[in-house]
């Protein structure tokens, strides 16, 4: 009779992110706070929770807060600076982004009265 050992083997992947690259905080879209920083990720396959084989890797931005994340490298949109936000260029819009909520002020009570001064008002003669 065979001896059957059966070792609780753990597979799985992780992702490791690393700061990389350009450690300017930029600013968050989701978050708004400049906490952005440049970063690599990477998958791992591992065994019994140790990381044995290095997977893919990924480029990105990472808000250090929200976890929000966007592919990085040249030619993407990038996150701005702070203190400059342009919108992000028609037609792509980063995982997440939503479009700034402009609330429309409605028309308010005006410094003059409405009724003051009066166009079409002349004196009775
Ligand atoms: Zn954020």
């Amino acid at each position: 009779m065979d001896f059957f050992f059966c070792l609780p083997v753990l597979f799985g992947c992780k992702t490791t992110v690393k700061p990389e690259g350009d450690q300017n905080p930029r600013v968050c879209p989701r978050c708004n706070n400049a906490a952005v920083i440049g970063a690599k990720t990477r998958n791992w396959f591992e065994i019994c929770f140790v990381p044995l084989v290095p997977l893919s890797s990924k480029h990105i931005w990472t808000c250090t807060i929200c976890n929000w994340q966007s592919p990085r490298g040249n030619g993407l949109w990038e996150p701005a600076l702070p203190g400059f936000a342009p919108p992000p260029p028609a037609g792509y819009q980063p995982p997440g982004w939503q479009p700034a909520q402009y609330q429309q002020t409605p028309p308010g009570p005006s410094p003059y009265p409405s009724q003051y001064p009066p166009n079409n008002y002349y004196p009775p003669k």
